[in-house]
């Protein structure tokens, strides 16, 4: 069979595969499309990661940044394809990824029913508004995606905070720690959290170490017994049942300083291991944010 474009071949028992849906460079070029949320529409939006991104979300973020092509995922129908054939802008910041997540994830909240969403999240339900704990301090979301905080939420948290609203299965804490790599897709994603989370929060431990104590009690940090022989084990947390573990060691008789993360063992019930991944280093950039203000006062 051959292409009635470009005349390429389509191999015998491909003509539903990608290749013979797009067989074509021309059809095949980037889409026209100007933001991501116009890309994400366009998807299936099941999450199948047929892809290989985590999310249709995520995907649709690597199309427009000209990192993947539409016609990669499998649920596109050719006619999608060709009626947004053309060429990408593929430029986008990663304060507008966030934006178009935060957006997005806003605009689910809709179809989330809040009030019976509440004591699964171990929030509460008033006024049209859900009300979870956040680092300590109240979070509150109605279904139009409107956020009243006490606090100044980074964005990279933000998304977590959505997500975990709208897809957490509710399971009870274990009280099992256990590093990212030992939860069940966290293999991939640890070395990139070690030089994104772990890293800049032993920077700000080393540097300030008190300030760094001083940090996470403000954010209702609570000191556990001491794990690993660490010089101090506080608990945060983030969401109410996502908490997590930082364990700390200063430098010793020759020893570097080490600094680790833990998540509770269901943490991937709450959150997908992106936005786990994205909590970690949204609260790493916070921290290391204050301390840099406080070291130029
Ligand atoms: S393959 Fe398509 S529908 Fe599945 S996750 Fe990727 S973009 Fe979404």
């Amino acid at each position: 069979m051959q292409c009635d474009r470009c005349q390429s071949m389509i191999e015998p028992g491909e003509e539903k595969s990608l290749n013979a849906r797009v067989p074509c460079e021309e059809k095949s070029r980037m889409i026209q499309l100007t933001n991501p949320m116009e890309i994400f529409k366009l998807l299936d939006r099941s999450n199948c990661r047929k892809c290989h991104e985590l999310t249709c979300l995520a995907f649709a973020a690597a199309v427009f940044k000209g990192q993947r092509q539409l016609m990669e995922c499998p649920h596109l129908e050719s006619q999608d394809l060709e009626s947004h054939a053309g060429k990408s802008e593929g430029r986008v910041t990663n304060e507008q990824e966030m934006e178009f997540m935060i957006g997005e994830l806003k605009n689910r909240l809709a179809s989330v029913d809040l009030r019976a969403a509440a004591p699964k999240l171990g929030g509460s339900f008033s006024e049209s508004k859900l009300t979870i704990k956040i680092l300590g301090k109240n979070f509150s979301v109605d279904s139009k995606g409107g956020i009243t905080t006490d606090i100044h939420i980074h964005p990279w948290v933000m998304i977590p905070v959505l997500n975990h609203i709208i897809q957490s299965k509710g399971t009870p804490v274990s009280g099992e720690w256990v590093p990212l790599r030992e939860l069940k897709n966290g293999k991939t994603w640890y070395r990139l959290f070690e030089q994104r989370c772990e890293k800049p929060l032993k920077w700000v431990a080393d540097m300030h170490t008190d300030l760094f104590e001083d940090i996470l009690r403000v954010f209702n940090g609570k000191p556990v017994e001491k794990h690993y022989g660490s010089d101090f084990s506080l608990l945060l947390r983030p969401l109410p049942k996502v908490p997590i573990l930082i364990c700390y060691s200063k430098a010793e008789d020759g020893l570097e300083s080490n600094l680790n993360v833990f998540f509770d063992s269901t943490a991937e019930d709450h959150l997908t291991i992106e936005s786990i991944f994205y909590l970690g280093v949204g609260l790493a950039g916070m921290f290391k944010k204050i301390a840099l203000r406080h070291s130029f006062q």
